[in-house]
């Protein structure tokens, strides 16, 4: 049950989770995985990190395609370390 979903596949939704632009039960799917493994909850709080840095840079925004771009290293890092 905790395991319907791979980490792989929670990593790769943890940007959309954090934004809250993931449907209902796809959240709900990931708060159950994040509960069970300690790996990707700490994934998780490093993209909450990078993301709240992201967001307090004062005075200039962020180009959208930048923090894609830092967020994908990120994504990449976090799966990559649990193959
Ligand atoms: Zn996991």
């Amino acid at each position: 049950m905790y395991r319907s979903l791979g980490c792989e596949q929670v990593a790769a939704g943890t940007t959309e989770y954090l934004e809250r632009a993931l449907p209902p039960e796809a959240e709900a799917e990931l708060d159950a995985h994040f509960r069970a493994c300690a790996g990707c909850r700490r994934h998780l709080r490093e993209m909450r990190w990078t993301l709240d840095r992201l967001a307090a840079i004062p005075g200039e925004r962020i180009p959208p395609a930048m923090k894609r771009r830092l967020l994908d290293a990120l994504r990449r890092r976090g799966s990559s370390a649990w193959v």
